[in-house]
């Protein structure tokens, strides 16, 4: 399976930092080419990103958007890259990862790891890729890119 070999030094050159995670977010959520939500604008535009925070802005009206917002990583205090890496060790093997091995790898509470593992359960459909629509949990902001799968490959 193609899966299988994306290995973890893979993960680690794709995803080496939390920014690298919220472009990919970005460009899943958010087509190439987006209209902007904000109704005085609604031009085909770029999105930037704002320095400093996790959100982008319209290049035209400096409306801003976060990939975050509506996600099961919103107001989350755990690092989207640690996110990223439960999803990946998840999608990766077959057995699963149990919630005391995510509450060892993080460094987190056990109660926050199993919290994240229910969460990204939820969100993988029955070939444990995950549905970017189960991710987001409520409307997305702008009209969703068609590429509504996170697959790590
Ligand atoms: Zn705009």
């Amino acid at each position: 399976m193609s899966q299988s070999k994306f290995t973890i030094k893979d993960f680690k050159q794709r995803y080496p930092s939390d920014d690298a995670c919220l472009e990919e977010l970005m460009q899943l959520r958010f087509s190439d080419r987006p209209t902007c939500p904000n109704p005085t604008c609604q031009k085909v535009t770029k999105f930037h990103r704002v320095a400093s925070k996790p959100v982008y802005e319209c290049q035209w009206c400096g409306y801003q958007i976060s990939p975050m917002a509506g996600t099961i990583f919103h107001k989350s205090p755990t690092p989207l890259s640690d996110w990223f890496y439960i999803m990946y060790l998840m999608t990766a093997t077959r057995s699963g990862v149990s919630a005391k091995e995510v509450q060892r790898q993080l460094g987190v509470t056990y109660k926050t790891a199993w919290r994240m593992c229910n969460k990204i359960r939820q969100a993988m459909d029955e070939k444990s890729i995950l549905d970017l629509r189960k991710i987001c949990q409520f409307k997305p902001i702008s009209r969703i890119s068609p590429k509504l799968f996170l697959v790590f490959s």
